[in-house]
């Protein structure tokens, strides 16, 4: 089909289409990509549900919401005037400062002219005829353009639970996806926090220090340890510029783009002595070393990873005075790092407080929510306020939500209804001139830096297609096979694989979301960019073009 490039040489902006693209979502893909069609000279649209830019960080209110990774390992790289311009205030920064760069570079770049907020897109159904996609809005209103390019988000699809009586609460509550943008005062109220993944740890730790009572509802205790978060002092800023470009490069290096890099050795190979003083400093140390940084077998060798947990295990005993509410807040359905380690901020300390209870749904389910508040199988707990940290419909669920058809009308959520086919997590075949940036099947880590990639190797494509008069891109079907049959071995052998969790695409709140799927590639991201490198370098010759 390549050859078709040869004889259909047409002009790519064809007046009759309202945009040469289409983005859906002004988060920290959106933006970018945005910005770079805008450097190919195209007319975009990005379609933006939230009243302002951010994403995830215009979304997420909750106390306590923050960056695990290191600020400045999160912020884009591709502007040196931005790198010399932006200031990161802490270590591991907040969401409000992550809301402000996200505004800063907007503004910066003036991206928000071409931005439409407040809008929810419904549907994007690929037109044959014209090789275009019509994308249709909330309010019933339709535009066209070449090519659709999805930056919806890993985890933006929030999910209440499956609790019967939830309309019935009389109090405030809210899940803390959606936390509204007015201050919340947690003062002398009756507090629940039901979830207890990485929203609900920061949020429970940041609540407790102004609730009047805080009841935890635990269903899964999680593997956490500290993040060690602290302010950036104007001597470390001057040294974090100076050296942005070996830090980007280091992040380059790793599998999940974090500065944190496996070591080489075995937890099995080294003494006692050893194991426990490299984890005792791991756990001294800011950020997701401990995950990302530790023994090389910890994550795939059922035994290192044994001893990692019983050693992390002893950690959290050490910090909660009672010993059975210790013993709840261990995990005992999944060892380290199965799945995300969420990083705290004194989280375990919390269950030291008078003002705070940990109820454990393992022996008292919930049974319903009530007009005051919370049954379970042996109480009924009187709230003010439910706050509902119960997670996402992750990597699908944005898409799932928009009414996607490709060729033949096919619709992409029946498509994947058995597990996500893609072509390099990016490309759907039967899906023409539509394109991911981190679908299913991408590299998950620290998020900018895949956002970066993606978006360029996407950029090139479109920018072939233009240069080359293309209008129609699509993945061949043996080449999404293909893909799919390696992100499905990129998983074998990893503990995580064997673990309910988003990252096998469970969710217990959602009917059809109760199998575990490959959702993700596992061979890290310089494989990942090398594979993406090498269909730009050959031609795209597993695409089909015309
Ligand atoms: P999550 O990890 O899916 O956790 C949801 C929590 O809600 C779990 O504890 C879950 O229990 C519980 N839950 C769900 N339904 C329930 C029900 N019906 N009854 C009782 N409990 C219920 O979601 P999340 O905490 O929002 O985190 C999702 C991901 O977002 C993280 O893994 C991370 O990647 C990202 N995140 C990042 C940051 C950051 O960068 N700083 C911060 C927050 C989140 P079970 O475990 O038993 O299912």
């Amino acid at each position: 089909m390549n050859d078709a490039v040869q004889t259909a040489r047409q002009p790519a902006t064809e007046t009759a289409l309202d945009f040469d693209a289409i983005v859906i979502g002004a988060g920290v893909s959106g933006l970018y990509q945005l910005y770079r069609l805008r450097e190919l000279g195209m007319t975009v649209r990005v379609f933006e549900a939230g009243s302002n830019v951010g994403g995830t960080w215009y979304w997420n209110r909750y106390p306590g919401a923050r960056f695990d990774s290191e600020s400045w390992t999160y912020g884009y790289s591709f502007s040196q005037e931005l790198l010399d311009e932006w200031d990161w205030d802490e270590h591991f920064s907040g969401q409000p400062e992550n809301e402000r760069y996200l505004n800063f570079v907007t503004d910066k770049f003036d991206l928000r002219r071409d931005i439409q907020f407040r809008t929810t897109v419904t549907a994007a159904h690929y037109q044959e005829d014209g090789n275009c996609w019509k994308v249709t809005l909330h309010d019933g209103s339709q535009y066209t353009a070449r090519f659709l390019v999805t930056a919806v988000g890993v985890l933006s699809a929030s999910v209440l639970p499956r609790i019967p009586g939830i309309e019935t609460f009389k109090g405030q509550s809210c899940h803390t996806h959606n936390w509204p943008k007015e201050p919340v005062s947690f003062a002398g109220k009756r507090v629940a926090v039901i979830g207890t993944g990485a929203t609900g740890i920061q949020a429970i730790t940041e609540i407790a220090k102004t609730a009047g009572h805080l009841t935890v509802f635990q269903r899964t205790a999680q593997w956490s340890a500290p993040l060690h978060n602290s302010k950036v002092t104007p001597e470390e800023m001057a040294d974090i510029r100076k050296n942005y470009a070996d830090i980007f490069a280091k992040c380059q290096e790793t599998v999940g783009c974090f500065i944190h890099a496996p070591d080489p050795r075995s937890a099995l190979e080294v003494t006692p002595e050893e194991r426990e003083a490299f984890w005792e400093k791991r756990y001294g140390e800011p950020g997701f070393g401990i995950w990302m940084g530790n023994f090389r077998d910890v994550l795939v060798d059922r035994e290192a990873n044994r001893l990692m947990s019983d050693w992390l295990a002893a950690k959290i005993r050490g910090r909660v005075t009672d010993p059975v509410v210790a013993e709840k807040l261990v995990p005992k359905t999944h060892g380290f790092g199965m799945r995300r380690v969420p990083l705290e901020s004194g989280y375990f300390e919390v269950y030291n407080q008078p003002n705070v209870k940990l109820v454990d749904l393992a022996e008292t389910p919930i049974e319903s929510v009530t007009p005051e508040g919370i049954r379970t199988s042996d109480t009924d707990y009187q709230f003010d306020m439910i706050i509902y940290a119960t997670g996402f419909d992750a990597i699908t669920g944005a898409f799932d939500q928009i009414d996607i058809r490709g060729t033949g009308g096919v619709s992409l959520k029946e498509k994947w209804a058995n597990g996500p086919v893609t072509l390099l997590g990016i490309l759907v075949d039967g899906f023409p001139n539509f394109m991911m940036v981190m679908g299913p099947h991408a590299g998950l880590g620290n998020f900018p830096r895949a956002v970066e990639y993606t978006s360029d190797w996407v950029t090139a494509l479109i920018g072939h297609a233009r240069d080359s008069g293309l209008t129609r891109v699509d993945a061949t079907p043996e080449a999404a096979k293909g893909w799919t049959d390696h992100v499905i071995e990129t998983n074998e052998g990893l503990l995580f694989t064997e673990v309910d969790s988003w990252m096998t695409g469970i969710n217990r709140n959602l009917e059809g979301k109760q199998v575990r799927r490959v959702m993700r590639y596992s061979g890290g991201h310089p494989a990942f960019r090398q594979r993406c490198d090498a269909v730009s370098a050959g031609g795209y010759r597993e695409l089909a073009l015309s």
